[in-house]
């Protein structure tokens, strides 16, 4: 056990940590945009004032990897049509209850008598839902490819068991198209990424090959603690300044570059790609994915009839542009006043892994943000 608690911990070494620092001090010649790409290492980043031990010319820019800040309005106020209904009760991950939609949110919703259950996984819906058969059981599938697998053996398991009551509100989102989406922008400020380790351990890293070389810019394959991060940075701080632009794996203790291909089989089996709407960013062809037609039963858009949305977004909220690393949390002039994590405006002020609850909960000088 100490051994392992020493392993963790030695992604925290202070001095390891300095000695990196200083290797991208020495590195660094002139300014650069990068961006990591998932909310957990922002997360991260705040959290250790990683942010604040590097060159000024360093400037790190948050990315759309939060998957509760994507979901797009009308999804999620579909999500509150069907919670609201009597005869159902709707499974969802605990970030998605305070995140407002058009009119209201889940956790106004449990409030007012609907049944709404927090689960830690799809596979805890499917049991509701066995245990439960005179009710409806939804679950609101949600996230990037890293929680695709476990949705997909939602659906296997309920179809093994025969279950006739359980459904999936889909909402699954995919990294690569969101890159490209990034970089094609006219207002693109990006030059290279750091690209999420947990999405590549399942997905691998073959397919970012082809967006570095198209738009030029380096893609760092990078996890979580402040040395993975910091060892990210250096490497396409490197890259940067010596104009090149390839893919590296600096998180080989998790990521292979072909990924995991039993989930990926289990992935194809269940789900094909789709047109989706990000939150803020609008609709990226092909970034998503929808249940293949074999296993529409399951899909919950089919068997409620909640088609009559209207959404209604939030003037003020920047969050399109947090996502897209065109403006910061600080930016925005409902941070901490209008919008905090207990009367939330947009979603990436309630979410674990949203920029701004990480600068609401960590920063310690906006002004130097
Ligand atoms: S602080 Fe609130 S209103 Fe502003 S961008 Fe973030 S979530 Fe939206």
């Amino acid at each position: 056990m100490d051994k392992q608690l020493n392993y963790a911990k030695s992604f925290k070494d202070s001095s390891l940590v300095k000695g990196i620092v200083e290797e991208i001090r020495k590195s660094t010649t002139r300014p650069w945009v990068i961006m990591e790409i998932c909310g957990g290492q922002t997360h991260a980043i705040m959290q250790f004032g990683l942010d604040q031990l590097l060159p000024a010319e360093i400037e790190l820019v948050h990315g759309p990897g939060c998957p509760v800040c994507v979901t797009p309005l009308d999804q999620i106020d579909r999500a509150h049509a069907v919670a609201a209904l009597p005869n159902v009760i709707f499974c969802t991950f605990g970030d998605m209850l305070r995140v407002p939609g058009s009119h209201t949110d889940l956790f106004k919703l449990k409030a007012q008598g609907s049944q709404v259950k927090v689960v830690y996984s799809p596979l805890d819906a499917v049991k509701i839902a066995q245990e439960n058969p005179d009710k409806e059981i939804v679950f609101f599938a949600i996230g990037f490819e890293t929680t695709v697998p476990a949705n997909a053996s939602s659906i296997l398991q309920a179809k093994a068991l025969g279950l006739k009551n359980f459904s999936i509100l889909v909402s699954q989102v995919c990294v690569p198209p969101a890159m490209h989406a990034i970089l094609s922008s006219p207002a693109n400020r990006v030059q290279a990424f750091l690209a999420a380790g947990h999405v590549c351990t399942v997905m691998g890293y073959w397919e970012y090959h082809s967006i570095a070389a198209q738009y030029e810019v380096p893609v760092v394959i990078t996890g979580f603690e402040p040395l993975d991060l910091l060892q990210g940075i250096m490497q396409t701080v490197k890259q940067l300044e010596t104009g090149q632009y390839t893919v590296e794996n600096a998180y080989p203790r998790a990521v292979q570059e072909s990924g995991n291909l039993v989930a990926q089989k289990m992935i194809n089996t269940i789900f094909e790609a789709c047109d989706r709407n990000w939150r803020g960013i609008g609709m990226i062809p092909s970034s998503g994915l929808m249940l293949r037609k074999e296993f529409d039963f399951f899909n919950a858009e089919n068997r409620f009839n909640v088609d009559h949305i209207q959404t209604r977004e939030s003037e003020i909220c920047i969050a399109g542009e947090i996502l897209q690393g065109i403006k910061k949390p600080s930016h925005c002039s409902a941070f901490g006043t209008l919008c905090s994590p207990t009367n939330p405006l947009g979603a990436p002020m309630v979410s674990s892994e949203g920029a701004c609850s990480a600068y609401y909960r960590f920063a310690r000088d906006l002004s130097i943000i």
